[in-house]
């Protein structure tokens, strides 16, 4: 038999995708192939782990030995570690080289992928505020999260610049989630208030005549026979199986997507090229009056005051988060929640020295980091003091904290298969095709031309429903 779509994975890109496939062929047979286990919420919460897999035995790394992957391997991907911030990225973010004259423009713009973000946002239930510094078409599904003092002092300091943060952690119940309660250990909800595919889109993996979804089943490689994608070859219980499609998705986050397809006999010279991701900072700052900590959820309010504009010439842009929960309280008298902990979150170029690289023996991915680039460095040398001297105007500063080391991991996996309209720049095009492998579509934050500060899912789930709205 020929299966209509092969999915491979089941995280946002696949489960996106599946979604808006099966809403437009409903009669259409689809295999989904998931190489980790069902870990059901309960049996999450009684691992105390997201996953009964353990990524870190799944690649290897080379190049900066502090630097770190996060993802989750099993039914709904990182839908099930993830921390549920759900920004929308700027028009400018799709045109960084035409603006600014570095790094690459996507071959989409903002106005392409609207209609999506909102799509997504609906399905996700986003609690948001109702003016975003991004264009949006009317309310976010849900209410933003309460303010903390402190977000409110900002809000107050930088209209319009200072925003209640737009997130998957529900500030109103749905039929599948409860309310975020704001405890901060988000990664493993306890009251599953933040989305997960596994409970808002749980039914896309229901058996049924259509959806034939097999567990354990990893990926080995895209069939490829005259440039067109046939099929896939994958390993189950020890055996290798193989299964024909008209069309495969790949799904399986930017370091499993280029080592199928290198295995696959993929050449294109950016396939596995431009690993990237955000680099960030914690800061800590004491100030002598204010209300930190009392906000409605964990990351309450986002600071866009040197995201956008000309300065993205020389450094990247950043977006500031800050952290209301877990509460860092402080251990002066009188001074417990005078306190703000923020991250300063800047954007990266990717470059082609960081790559996905098979290992020779095993065959699993080698994640080869060199280091961030200069203008995310930039970014982060110049921004937290000029922060610093804004924080004045919230009230007397006591003491500031800022990491000196740029942190490990922001849990987002980007480039390495790059999108582009001209094959000779790109591995997919706007519609995430491959533009070598015929009827292959290649998923996920491994098609961002440019890593802007924003965090990635809801971006990768737009660009989900938008390929499966065209090409189904
Ligand atoms: C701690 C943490 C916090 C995060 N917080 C946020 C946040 O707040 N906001 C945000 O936007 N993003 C966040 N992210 C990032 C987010 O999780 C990813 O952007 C997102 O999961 C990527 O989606 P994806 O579908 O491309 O890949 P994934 O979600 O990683 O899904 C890949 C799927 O493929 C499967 N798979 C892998 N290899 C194979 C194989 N060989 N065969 C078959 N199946 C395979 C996996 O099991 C999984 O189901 C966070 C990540 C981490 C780790
Ligand atoms: S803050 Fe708490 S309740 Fe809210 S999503 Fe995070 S863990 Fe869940």
């Amino acid at each position: 038999m020929t299966y209509d779509l092969i999915v491979c994975g089941t995280g946002f890109a696949s489960s996106f995708f599946l979604h808006k496939w099966l809403e437009k062929r409903p009669g259409s047979r689809v295999l989904v192939l998931e190489r980790g286990a069902r870990d059901d919420f309960w049996d999450q919460l009684e691992m105390g782990k997201n996953s009964s897999l353990e990524s870190a035995s799944l690649f290897s790394k080379s190049g900066l030995a502090t630097k770190d992957w996060l993802f989750t391997v099993g039914l709904g991907g990182g839908s099930n570690c993830w921390w549920g911030q759900t920004p929308r990225m700027w028009p400018e973010d799709f045109q960084l080289f035409s603006r600014f004259g570095v790094g690459h423009d996507w071959p989409i713009g903002y106005d392409d992928l609207a209609p999506y973000y909102e799509e997504a946002e609906a399905l996700i239930s986003v609690a948001g505020p109702r003016d975003a510094p991004y264009p949006r078409r009317g309310a976010c599904p849900q209410p933003a999260h309460n303010l903390s003092g402190f977000d409110r002092r900002m809000a107050e300091l930088f209209p319009g610049e200072w925003v209640a943060a737009p997130t998957a952690r529900a500030s109103q119940p749905t039929d599948a989630r409860g309310v975020c309660c704001a405890n901060g250990v988000c990664g493993l909800c306890p009251v599953d208030a933040k989305f997960r595919v596994m409970n808002e889109l749980a039914s896309l993996y229901d058996e049924t005549d259509a959806v034939e979804l097999r567990l354990g089943a990893e990926v080995l490689a895209v069939n490829v026979e005259g440039g067109r994608a046939t099929g896939i070859t994958w390993s189950e219980n020890g055996a290798e199986r193989s299964a024909r499609g008209e069309l495969v998705f790949l799904g399986m986050n930017a370091l499993f997507n280029p080592q199928v397809l290198k295995l696959s006999g993929d050449d294109s010279p950016l396939t596995g090229r431009r690993l990237n991701e955000q680099a960030s900072l914690k800061l800590r700052v004491d100030f002598t009056d204010t209300d930190g900590f009392n906000g409605g959820s964990h990351i309450t309010g986002l600071g866009y005051m040197f995201y956008g504009g000309e300065q993205r010439r020389d450094r990247g842009s950043v977006l500031i988060e800050n952290y209301n929960a877990p509460a860092q309280l402080r251990s002066d008298r009188g001074k417990w929640t005078s306190r703000a902990v923020m991250k300063i979150v800047a954007e990266n170029i990717p470059e082609d020295r960081n790559e996905v690289r098979l290992d020779e023996e095993t065959n699993q991915p080698v994640a080869h980091f060199e280091d961030h680039s200069e203008y995310a460095k930039r970014a982060l040398a110049e921004v937290p003091s000029e922060f610093i001297d804004q924080l004045t105007g919230v009230s007397p500063i006591e003491d500031v904290r800022i990491d000196s080391e740029i942190a490990p991991s922001e849990g987002h996996i980007v480039g390495t298969t790059v999108m582009s309209g001209d094959p000779a720049d790109g591995v997919v095009d706007g519609l995430m095709r491959h533009h070598r492998i015929a009827n292959l579509v290649v998923g996920g934050s491994g098609a961002f031309p440019s890593g802007p500060g924003t965090n990635p899912s809801l971006t990768i789930a737009a660009l989900s429903l938008r390929s499966a709205s065209a090409l189904a």
